[in-house]
């Protein structure tokens, strides 16, 4: 326990609200998040009783709906769960579970054919699915549709399903600020009840549930460089924390290694399947540098490209290298990758004759709210899937297109669970209004771009790729000091929320890096370069009226 008068571990919820005076909403299942974890379980829960899924923009901006190489599944003869539960395990890095590790990839052909029957066409060759391959899988074994327009395809299913089923309601435009818990203020015995939510029409509003399932999607927006649309900014992990759920090996961001980098673009992500059909890395001088580093050269594991990628830009001064597919030949490329192909047009660059400028970039949040295997997590009533939770499926590093098929697999198991315990009926809404003051604070106002924009920069800088106890350190001082005067705040839309919602995720993820002192999967330290298998647990986060609990538990 670390005692403190800290702001992180004092405000329970970021607005002060009056229940009698908000309009409340009534349902069985509440979900928070429409990506494809999201979509996934409300469609499941659906079918025990009422479902309002919230999310915080529109239905399309989503981790989900940008995905590219597709989801992994053993689908070919020459395949097996088994082979895929192995090379899971050993990316994992001895971190993962193996329980949900079988139970996520067993389930996962079946889901594959479950999205076919609600009219996903995979990519064929020759009538059988065209099966990609990345790094880390011992076959090809990604199942992919429109190309690289995989995640676009899957959403779109899904969303049309989700539209179809008169008890699931979609709020779009509505965000959720905070889970609400009774009692209000958490601690032992507090249970979700909802959330509070704000929508662009309506304002602030309760929307009571007997459960909720978050599935607020990741937090790539934490970092400078990431993979990532906006909206992922970690709010998942900030509420959840709030309300008093446990928060696990939040230290885990994995790294992309080849973002487009172009001054000005938004750092679209060139799909790891670009190197598995082919294409290879090569330094300004044009040459091929992966080699060096790895004996599966542009196929190693992502993290191992990624500070390759790094060292060499250390070694040779320069602030990108590039991804040669030049020899697959124009128009080969824009048939296998007509997204990512048009992407670089944008940008002047014809990846049949020119080569790729990359750089790495933040892209998949391993640690999350912790979840067993049915979704559920340390506070009772709250549900937790997709990139929201840590199950335990990646371990400290996730297999690459393994998260579309834990969304699938474990937000349909998540919607039973939530669908199941509303059969057992083992308690009601009760009709009590809650309210909850915040102190006020008079301070002077704040530029909100430039505490984001300087956060990214810093959380890029110390708590990236390759980190270091000192700089840790000094990242937690700098949080510290700006949660200071930003979370003693009460902001009136979602800029400043997302702020305070990133500030304390910062937190959570800079505490267990600098906590973790050895190398694990994604976790690089350089004062710690050897795994430990004293390390061999995962660490627990939660915030008490007392302060910071941390928990330690053997894998
Ligand atoms: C560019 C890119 C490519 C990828 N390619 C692949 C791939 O090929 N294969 C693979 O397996 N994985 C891939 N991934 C990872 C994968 O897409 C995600 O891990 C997965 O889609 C997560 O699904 P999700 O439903 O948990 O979250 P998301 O799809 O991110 O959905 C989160 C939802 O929560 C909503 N939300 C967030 N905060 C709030 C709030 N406060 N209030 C209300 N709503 C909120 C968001 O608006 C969104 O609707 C890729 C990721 C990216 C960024």
């Amino acid at each position: 326990m670390v005692p403190t008068d800290d702001p992180f571990l004092q405000r329970r919820y970021l607005v002060s609200f009056e229940g009698h005076r908000l309009g409340h909403i009534f349902t069985d299942v509440l979900v928070i998040g429409c990506g494809a974890a999201g979509l996934r379980s409300a469609i499941e829960a659906s079918q025990f009783g009422e479902v309002i899924i919230a999310t915080k923009d529109g239905l399309t901006e989503s981790n989900s709906y940008h995905a590219q190489g597709g989801l992994a599944a053993a689908m070919d003869s020459a395949d097996s769960p088994s082979a895929h539960v192995e090379d899971t395990l050993r990316t994992g890095c001895g971190l993962s579970s193996e329980a949900v590790v079988r139970e996520v990839l067993g389930g996962a052909p079946d889901h594959i054919r479950q999205m076919q029957r609600w009219g996903v066409v995979f990519d064929e060759d020759h009538g059988r699915l065209d099966l990609g391959r990345e790094g880390g899988h011992g076959v090809n074994r990604i199942v992919h549709a429109a190309g690289d327009a995989t995640g676009r395809i899957l959403t779109d299913a899904l969303l049309a399903c989700a539209r179809q089923d008169p008890r699931l309601k979609i709020f779009d435009n509505c965000f959720v600020l905070d889970l609400l818990t009774d009692p209000p203020a958490g601690g032992d015995g507090a249970r979700c009840v909802g959330a509070i939510t704000f929508h662009e029409r309506y304002g602030l509003q309760v929307i009571r549930a007997r459960r909720t399932i978050l599935a607020a999607g990741g937090a790539g927006t934490l970092w400078r460089e990431t993979t990532n649309p906006p909206v992922e900014t970690a709010d998942g992990m900030a509420m959840a924390f709030r309300a008093g759920a446990e928060i696990a090996d939040a230290e885990f961001m994995q790294f992309h290694p080849t973002t487009l980098y172009v001054a000005g673009s938004t750092r679209s992500l060139i799909s790891e399947a670009v190197r598995g059909e082919g294409g290879y890395l090569v330094d300004r001088a044009g040459r091929r540098f992966m080699a060096d580093y790895h004996e599966m050269a542009e196929l190693a594991p992502r993290d191992v490209v990624s500070r390759a990628i790094l060292d060499h830009l250390a070694a040779t001064g320069a602030t990108n290298v590039y991804l040669d597919v030049r020899h697959l030949g124009a128009d080969g490329f824009a048939h296998r990758f007509p997204q990512i192909d048009r992407q670089c047009r944008e940008f002047g660059i014809s990846p049949g004759e020119d080569l790729i400028p990359v750089h790495p970039a933040a892209h998949y949040m391993i640690g999350g709210v912790r979840a067993d295997i049915a979704g559920r997590t340390s506070l009772p009533g709250l549900l937790a899937c997709g990139e929201a939770s840590c199950t335990g499926l990646h371990g400290a590093n996730r297999l690459a297109s393994n998260s579309l098929t834990e969304a699938l697999v474990l937000g349909s198991r998540c919607g039973r669970t939530a669908g199941e315990a509303l059969a057992a009926g083992d308690e009601e809404l009760g009709p009590r209004m809650i309210d909850w003051q915040n102190p006020h604070s008079d301070r002077t106002s704040l530029d909100l771009a430039d505490i984001r924009n300087s956060l990214r920069s810093v959380m890029w800088r110390n708590v990236g790729i390759v980190r270091r106890g000192s700089r840790l350190a000094e990242t937690l001082d700098i949080i510290g000091f700006w949660g200071h005067y930003v979370l003693d705040k009460e902001f009136y839309d979602a800029a400043g929320w997302e702020v305070q919602n990133m500030l304390t995720s910062a937190l959570l993820v800079s505490t267990g890096a600098l906590r973790r002192q050895e190398t694990r999967g994604v976790h690089y330290r350089v004062d710690f370069p050897e795994l430990d298998p004293a390390w061999r647990r995962h660490q627990m986060l939660r915030r008490s009226e007392q302060g910071l609990v941390v928990r330690d538990e053997e894998v």
